[in-house]
């Protein structure tokens, strides 16, 4: 291979969250990366740069959530639903590695924003919806929340205060080079809910300086580091933590993915009962259904 063709050969490294535990200050977290991915995700549609990076924070946030569930089928859906400001609507899931999103914006509102916009200027007022499901017969759980604060990160703080009530701090940074590649990173770090296994200290006393260390650190991370394609999530958690002893778990890859098949939704409309069915079909006789996510519309005859 020759120095050139590796340059730009797509870095395995470049979609994937990492998990980690930092065990002496009580501290558990994953730091993901989405290089070509967001790519593919954002090539679908047409979106000015602000409403792609908008969508590209969501996605991290969405896969730093979702990431959290190892059982067979979970899924976690977020959706952010706004009025008043340049972006309505955006949604985004995640389900075994596998992330897809997408979002309405309005681009005459779009087009008055700078690219430092913040969560009022994007979203006007709004509500962010976190939707978990397990899988696995467990109970789906849903948390709402004011769509405020500063940036989507804080809004995502919130959601975790209120709904999970675990301390959280997140990070995320998204950019596009001057190729037009995107490039993408997030961090989470929380405090270890007391009793929890991998918990070895449990004064009280303790806790709030180990989550103030903890913060303090996470809340170091640049967007530039975060969106760094030569500095490995290895590498970035050793430089922020490596006097905490962080212990580093399996990876998990991330790729674009979305259900929707002409043949998955024969299945699901075919299961409706006959005047349903009626009532979808066009004067030809075909039921047509868009994928939002794929921005594609399916043509199918059930
Ligand atoms: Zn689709």
């Amino acid at each position: 291979m020759t120095i050139t063709a590796a340059v730009h050969a797509p870095s395995p490294e470049d979609n994937r969250v990492l998990g980690f535990t930092i065990p002496a200050h009580s501290g558990r977290g994953r730091a993901m990366r989405l290089g070509d991915t967001l790519g593919v995700i954002l090539s679908a549609h047409d979106y000015p740069p602000v409403a792609a990076k908008a969508l590209g924070e969501a996605l991290i946030l969405t896969a730093l959530i979702g990431s959290a569930l190892k059982g067979e089928g979970a899924q976690t859906t977020v959706q952010a639903k706004a009025d008043g400001g340049a972006i309505g609507l955006i949604v985004c899931d995640y389900r075994a590695g596998e992330l897809r999103g997408y979002l309405q914006f309005d681009a005459e509102a779009l087009a008055q924003l700078s690219d430092g916009a913040d969560l009022p200027q994007l979203f006007g007022e709004g509500y962010l919806a976190v939707t978990i499901d397990p899988a696995e017969g467990k109970e789906r759980f849903q948390g709402i929340v004011p769509l405020e604060g500063a940036n989507l990160c804080e809004a995502f703080q919130h959601y975790f205060e209120s709904s999970e009530q675990i301390p959280t701090v997140l990070r995320a940074g998204v950019r596009q080079d001057e190729t037009g590649a995107w490039h993408a990173g997030g961090i989470l770090v929380q405090h270890l809910p007391r009793g929890e296994q991998d918990r070895e200290r449990l004064h009280v006393a303790d806790d709030r300086e180990d989550w103030a260390h903890l913060h303090a650190i996470t809340a170091t991370v640049s967007a530039a580091e975060l969106t760094d394609p030569d500095l490995s999530l290895e590498a970035l958690l050793w430089r922020l933590f490596h006097e905490d002893e962080v212990r580093l778990l399996p990876p998990t890859p991330l790729s674009r993915g979305c259900r929707c098949s002409a043949s998955h939704i024969e299945d699901r409309l075919g299961a409706l009962p006959e005047d349903h069915r009626a009532d979808l079909r066009d004067d030809d006789g075909k039921v047509r259904v868009d994928c939002e996510f794929c921005a594609k519309q399916f043509v199918v005859a059930i």
